[in-house]
């Protein structure tokens, strides 16, 4: 099969036609393009006028090697990678000793479900409850200003991205290409099959829902097994071996593997590790607000005339500015025709972040505006970053009034250093509410100086940006873990065998597509581990 990467055709090509664009590319009639899938679609939106869909193409013709020879030096006609997912265990009875994954967030679910695959029947403990159950306590946290500490945005089946824009996009190099893995995956437990050939696919919070349903059953019908409202509290160590587990009801749990799936909010777990010596170190992240724009003014200053075309979606941005005082400004998490959400998982704080339906149809656009810190805005021990993200949360409570309100400023307030008093024409959709304010105290002034120099320039990008009823809420902190669990080459902790830190929790993943991946890759690692203690005894 042969891979055509960065075809170009205008946003008005009509789809029937796509056939006879291939054919031209590689120099054949369409009779000897055999067939054809579409590997990825995106667009270069670039030029506002001039639109264009880029396509990524696998086409089946008789004679690849034809083919290529006409295109010696072209990087852009290549044989199409073989992406086939092949295991690297498979058990025929499950051992005596099950391995366990703390967490069944993203990163534990893909870990859960390829152990079960290669036939290892893990055993899967979740602090949180079934996402049914967990999604009624989270809105009561957004409609009623009741936090449950242990079932919320954070904590229980689906992880942290469950409610979200379920961005399924990734930087992070693949060259095994478990991505695909995990994107196949995700589309037989239900997902839409577009996320397998749009280049920035998202799910939406409900269809998420649903496809962790049924992944859970799949696992279990595997003979995997995952035990809800079972918070890991202490860890067995024994000559630097993970030996067992403790739980909150007091049960104990013999392993000798376990995957640590924790995210970057089990914070009471963090201290827990870092009492017992489990090896981590501080790791940068960054801290900001929530912006809130109306959508349809993000689609005009990105698409202009092409503005609502079916095949662009709601648009996107992606912002960066280097501010004078030497830190980066950028968005994050940007959801097009979302919310924005209350996602603390800690009494008496307050944290933001954003989400969206699969239809990304609502008023406003969200994001993240953020200033990326390094350790030494929080020196200390490995836990000094989560201290440092305690005290903003806390800070953004009592602003907002104590009630789990946000506090919020008006981007035009903001930008002159006064106190917002009222509304203008944007909405803000955080619930339980927005407590207008002033957020110069709401973060450190090197944060507060950098993204206020920030939002007039990115007017420059996107028109109407730093539009005076913007409204900004904060505070954002919990863009990725504030430490790491480090891992040696063979992904078990630096300092006690047989445990192997994953996903964002232990700082190897940020989002729900490289969770999922690091998921696979630690689930091998294990695998490949056991295998060999087996063959040693
Ligand atoms: P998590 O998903 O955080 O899962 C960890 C799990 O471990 C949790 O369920 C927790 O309850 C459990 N746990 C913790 N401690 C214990 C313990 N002691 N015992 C037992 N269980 C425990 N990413 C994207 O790519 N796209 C998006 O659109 C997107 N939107 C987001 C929107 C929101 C509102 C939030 C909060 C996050 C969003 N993210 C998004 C980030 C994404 O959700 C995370 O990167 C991803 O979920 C990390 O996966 P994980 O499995 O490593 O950890």
């Amino acid at each position: 099969m042969i891979r055509i990467t960065e075809l170009r055709l205008p946003l008005e090509y009509p789809a029937d036609f796509l056939p006879i664009a291939i054919a031209e590319r590689l120099g054949i009639t369409t009779a000897e393009l055999l067939d054809f899938t579409v590997f990825k679609r995106g667009y270069d939106a670039r030029k506002r006028d001039g639109i264009v869909l880029v396509y990524t193409i696998d086409a089946t013709v008789r004679d690849d090697a034809a083919i290529l020879a006409k295109f010696p030096v072209d990087p852009h006609v290549k044989i199409a990678p073989d992406t086939t997912y092949r295991f690297v265990a498979h058990l025929q009875e499950a051992p005596d000793l099950r391995p366990v994954i703390v967490g069944f967030g993203p990163c534990g679910l893909m870990a859960g479900l390829v152990l079960a695959q290669m036939g290892f029947r893990p055993i899967i403990l979740e602090r949180g409850k079934k996402v049914r159950e967990r999604t009624k306590d989270t809105w009561a946290l957004w409609r009623k200003n009741q936090l449950d500490p242990e079932s919320n945005v954070q904590f229980g089946e689906g992880g942290a991205g469950t409610f979200s824009d379920g961005k399924l996009y990734s930087q992070i190099k693949d060259p095994k290409h478990y991505g695909r893995k995990v994107l196949n995956e995700f589309v037989k437990a239900g997902a839409p099959e577009e996320i397998l050939y749009v280049s920035k696919p998202h799910i939406g919070t409900f269809r998420l829902v649903k496809m962790v349903e049924n992944m859970r059953a799949q696992i279990e019908a595997l003979g995997g097994e995952i035990r809800f409202q079972q918070q890991v509290t202490n860890v067995l160590i024994e000559d630097g071996h993970i030996r067992g587990l403790t739980l909150a009801t007091g049960q104990q749990l013999r392993t000798d593997h376990v995957i640590l799936a924790l995210g970057h909010s089990a914070r009471d777990t963090f201290k827990m590790l870092h009492e017992r010596g489990v090896f981590m170190e501080q790791k940068p992240f960054s801290i900001g607000f929530r912006i809130e724009h109306p959508q349809a003014l993000i689609d005009q200053a990105r698409f202009g005339k092409h503005a609502g075309n079916p095949l662009l979606g709601a648009a996107d941005y992606k912002l960066v500015h280097h501010a004078k005082n030497g830190r980066d400004v950028y968005s994050f998490c940007m959801c097009p025709g979302g919310q924005v959400v209350a996602a603390t998982s800690e009494v008496g704080r307050v944290v933001t972040n954003g989400m969206s339906q699969y239809s990304r149809a609502e008023r406003n656009a969200n994001a993240g505006i953020v200033v990326g810190i390094t350790p030494s805005d929080y020196p200390g021990n490995p836990l000094a970053g989560m201290e440092f993200q305690r005290q903003w949360e806390s800070r953004a409570y009592e602003l907002g009034g104590g009630d789990y309100s946000a506090p919020g400023q008006l981007v035009g307030d903001f930008i002159k250093g006064i106190a917002s008093t009222q509304l203008g024409s944007v909405e803000p959709s955080y619930q339980p509410g927005v407590h207008l304010t002033d957020l110069a105290t709401s973060l450190p002034t090197y944060a507060i100086e950098a993204i206020r120099e920030a939002l007039p320039a990115f007017e420059r990008q996107i028109k109407g940006f730093s539009m005076y009823d913007a409204v900004l809420t904060g505070v954002e902190t919990r863009t990725s873990s504030p430490l790491r669990m480090t891992r040696g080459e063979d992904l078990q902790s630096l300092n006690v065998k047989g445990l192997f830190p994953a996903g964002e929790g232990a700082g190897y993943a940020g989002g729900i597509l490289s969770a999922g991946v690091d998921g696979i890759r630690v689930a091998e690692a294990l695998a490949t581990q056991m295998m060999e203690a087996q063959h040693d005894r």
